[in-house]
């Protein structure tokens, strides 16, 4: 069947022998169909809280199921979204995507926190916060489920207005995120301006900080400013039982990475389970 097809083509392209074989640089037109036709699929990577060991949440990652490439990343199209104004559609669907998929896992009674990683150009007009709006209110979503991400640096060419926008989701109950913290240039004075609930330390520093002091200096900084902040610490790229070990012992609150599990399509994701 068509699904079964898809299925295969999905555990061909997770297949990292099979990453980068295809140059496949798609146009806008490209993506506006893909957006039209419905190829972008939601992937969700578990999310654990280190002290219960119990599952916190899942971020959602988007792919593009492409009929002839197969699975292509963010990478290879978030930019050219953002660069084209697409982002604003493929950011509502998206959202409408993880959205149903929550209400799905409500009714089965796996309700699962959602983080939905969103765009600069997102929050430069009321249309998102609109649409979220709407959405909660229609499938009777608690907001406190669902975690708005913005990447620091997305943080430091915003406007004003959209860091209001941004302010305006936490007065309606989401949550918000910091993103990829630490390699942007974003002020303190600006972290604080925003009632961000976590911090998600970038994965570079917890990539290197079993092996370099100065990578290990900043995810203890990074772990003891948020909590100042009254904030939550992600640490995201956690790949083997080490780096765990020393996040755990720093206090970090939220732990995500290869190492707990890749991200993956919901129908797994049902089946997944911590520690098994
Ligand atoms: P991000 O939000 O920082 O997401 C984390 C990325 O790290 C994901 O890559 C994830 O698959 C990967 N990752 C997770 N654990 C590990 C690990 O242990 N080791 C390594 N090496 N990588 C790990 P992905 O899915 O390719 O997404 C890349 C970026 O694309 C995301 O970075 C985010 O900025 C953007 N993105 C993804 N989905 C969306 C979306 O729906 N909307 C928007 N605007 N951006 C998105
Ligand atoms: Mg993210
Ligand atoms: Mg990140
Ligand atoms: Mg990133």
């Amino acid at each position: 069947s068509n699904r079964q097809a898809q299925r295969e083509l999905v555990s061909f392209n997770n297949d990292k022998a099979n990453q980068g074989k295809f140059d496949f640089i798609p146009t806008e037109q490209d993506l506006r169909e893909a957006i039209d036709k419905k190829q972008l699929i939601l992937y969700y990577q578990p999310q654990i809280n280190m002290k219960t060991e119990c599952l916190h949440g899942a971020e959602v990652l988007v792919r593009w199921l492409h009929p002839e490439f197969g699975l292509i990343y963010p990478d290879k199209f978030i930019a050219l979204a953002e660069q084209t104004g697409l982002i604003e559609q493929l950011s509502e669907e998206v959202i409408h995507l993880a959205i149903k998929q929550s209400v799905h896992w409500q009714k089965l009674n796996r309700a699962t926190r959602l983080s939905i990683n969103i765009s600069a150009q997102n929050i430069t007009s009321l249309k998102l916060p609109e649409q979220l709006r709407m959405l909660v209110k229609k499938y009777e979503i608690d907001p406190s489920m669902i975690v708005l991400e913005l990447t620091e640096s997305a943080l430091m060419d915003s406007e004003v207005t959209s860091l209001d926008i941004f302010t305006r989701f936490r007065l309606k109950g989401f949550q918000l995120s910091i993103d990829d913290f630490g390699t942007g240039y974003s002020s303190l004075s600006q972290l604080h301006k925003i009632p961000f609930t976590e911090l998600k330390i970038d994965q570079s520093f917890v990539t290197n900080m079993k092996q370099e002091k100065e990578s290990m200096a900043i995810v203890e900084t990074c772990i003891m400013l948020a909590h100042k902040l009254n904030m939550e610490a992600v640490a995201e790229g956690i790949e083997d039982k080490e780096t765990w070990d020393l996040l755990s012992a720093e206090g970090c609150d939220i732990a995500q990475g290869y190492y707990i599990a890749r991200p993956m399509p919901a129908d797994q994701f049902d089946k997944w389970q911590f520690n098994e």
